[in-house]
C-alpha cells in the first residue's frame, strides 16, 4: 500500500482510539463517583436524579461507543473500497464534467453518506432520549425535518457548489481566494436570512406575552442597551424537553429567543439572568470573534484544498485521477474532521473562557450571582448534564465550564 493511504489510515485509526481513550477514562470518572453524591452537590441534587444522571451519561456513552466505531467503519469503506472513483466515472459518463454535474455528484455522495447514520440518529430519539423522559418528538416531525433538511441543502448546498466549482474554471491559480469570498458572501447572507427564512420552517415563534416577566426582560436590555426587536418563545418542547435561550439576527432585527421548555423550568430572576449571560456574549463581542475565527479557519481549508488539487501522488492514492477538483474538495471533507479533532480542546477552551466572562457579566447587570447559579443548576438538573466529568475529557469536549467551575468563578462576583 501507498504511504498516502496509511497516513489516511492511521489519522482516521488514532482519532478513534482517542475518542475511545477519552471516553473510557470519563465513564471511569463517572462509575468511580457513581454510588454516593458528591459532596459538593449534596444540597443540590436529590439522590434518584443523580443516579439517573449518571445512568443516562453511561448509557450515551456506550451508544456513542458502537456509533463512533461505526462511522469510522463507514468511512474506511467509503475511502478504500473504490466506490468513490466508480461514482465519479459514473457521473462524468452520464453527465458530463461540468461544474453542475460535478456539484451533483459531491451532492449525492455527501446525501449517500448521510444515509448510514440514520438508524443512530433514530436510535438516539426514540430510544435512548425517549428512555430518560427527554423525547416529544413524534415520528412525523423527524421525518419531516429530515426531508425539510434535505430540500434546504438542495436548494442553499447545491447552488453554492456549482459556484464554487464555476470559480475554480473562471479564476484560475488563485480560485481558492475567491471561492472562500463566496462561502464567505453566502454565510453572512445565511446569518440575515436563517431566522427569518428558515428556523421557522422547523419552530414556531410567537412573542411572549404580556406580563411581569417580559416587563423584567424589557428592563434589563434597556438597563444594558441591548437593542432588540422582540422577545420571543419558541415551541422547543415539539422536540424535546431540553431548554435553553439564545438570539438571532443583526442590528434591528435582533430578537431575543427563549424556549417553552425554560420558561416552564426556571423562575423569573433566574431566566433574567440567563438572558443577562446572553447579552454578555453580545457586549463582549464574542460571536464577530467566534465569526472571524471560523472564517480563517476555512480560508486555510480552501487554500489547502487547491495545493491538495495539484499534487497527482494524492488523487491516485485514492484512485483518482487528476485534474478535476471535486475529487479534492470531497476528499478534503471526508477527511478534515480527522485533524481538526485534535484543535478541538484549543477551541473548547477559548469557547470556556467566554462562557466565563458572559457569567461574569450577567453577575454584574443583576448585581448579584445567586439567580444565575439557579438556572445553572435547574439547567444541569433538567439536562440531567454529568456532573462528575473527567477533567481530561472535559477539557476536550466541554465547550461550556462544568456546573461546579462555574459556581467556583462566580463565587465572590457581585
Ligand atoms: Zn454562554
Amino acid at each position: 500500500m501507498n504511504i498516502v493511504v496509511w497516513l489516511t489510515l492511521g489519522l482516521i485509526l488514532v482519532r478513534l482510539a482517542a475518542e475511545r481513550w477519552l471516553a473510557l477514562l470519563n465513564r471511569r470518572h463517572v462509575l468511580a463517583h457513581a454510588n454516593e453524591i458528591p459532596k459538593a452537590f449534596q444540597r443540590i441534587i436529590d439522590e434518584p436524579t443523580y443516579k439517573k444522571s449518571v445512568a443516562y451519561t453511561l448509557a450515551k456513552e456506550r451508544f456513542g461507543k458502537i456509533e463512533e466505531i461505526y462511522s469510522t467503519a463507514v468511512l474506511l469503506i467509503v475511502l478504500f473500497s473504490g466506490v468513490l472513483p466508480w461514482a465519479l466515472h459514473l457521473f462524468s459518463h452520464g453527465l458530463g464534467q461540468s461544474a453542475w454535474a460535478m456539484a451533483a455528484f459531491l451532492f449525492a455522495v455527501g446525501f449517500a453518506m448521510s444515509l448510514p447514520g440514520l438508524p443512530f440518529d433514530w436510535f438516539s430519539q426514540f430510544r435512548l432520549e425517549e428512555k430518560f423522559g427527554f423525547n416529544t418528538t413524534t415520528p412525523k416531525t423527524w421525518w419531516s425535518d429530515r426531508l425539510k433538511g434535505l430540500l434546504l441543502a438542495l436548494v442553499l448546498g447545491y447552488p453554492l457548489l456549482v459556484l464554487i466549482l464555476k470559480i475554480v474554471q473562471w479564476t484560475g491559480v488563485w480560485w481558492w481566494l475567491w471561492a472562500w469570498a463566496a462561502l464567505l458572501a453566502f454565510q453572512l447572507l445565511m446569518l440575515v436570512l436563517a431566522p427569518v427564512l428558515i428556523l421557522p420552517l422547523f419552530n414556531k415563534f410567537t412573542p411572549l406575552p404580556e406580563g411581569s416577566l417580559r416587563e423584567r426582560l424589557l428592563a434589563l436590555a434597556e438597563r444594558t442597551r441591548f437593542r432588540a426587536q422582540s422577545i420571543q418563545l419558541m415551541d422547543g418542547s415539539k422536540r424535546s424537553r431540553h431548554s435553553n435561550a439564545f438570539f438571532t439576527g443583526f442590528g434591528r432585527f435582533r430578537k431575543i429567543v427563549l424556549f417553552d421548555t425554560l420558561v416552564q423550568q426556571l423562575t423569573e430572576p433566574e431566566l433574567e439572568a440567563v438572558l443577562a449571560h446572553e447579552i454578555g456574549h453580545y457586549k463582549k463581542k464574542h460571536i464577530p470573534k467566534m465569526l472571524a475565527f471560523s472564517a480563517v479557519s476555512s480560508l486555510a481549508g480552501f487554500y489547502f484544498i487547491s495545493v491538495l488539487a495539484g499534487q497527482d501522488w494524492f488523487y491516485r492514492a485514492f484512485g483518482f485521477e487528476p485534474g478535476n477538483v471535486a475529487p479534492a474538495l470531497l476528499l478534503f471533507g471526508l477527511l478534515a474532521g480527522t485533524v481538526t479533532f485534535w484543535f478541538s480542546p484549543l477551541i473548547h477552551w477559548w469557547s470556556r473562557r467566554y462562557e466565563y466572562q458572559a457569567d461574569a457579566f450577567a453577575a454584574r447587570v443583576m448585581s448579584e450571582a445567586q439567580s444565575l447559579i439557579g438556572a445553572l443548576r435547574k439547567l444541569n438538573e433538567k439536562n440531567l448534564s454529568n456532573l462528575t466529568p473527567h477533567p481530561f475529557y472535559s477539557g476536550f469536549y466541554y465547550s461550556h465550564p462544568t456546573l461546579l467551575e462555574r459556581e467556583q468563578a462566580l463565587a465572590g462576583k457581585a
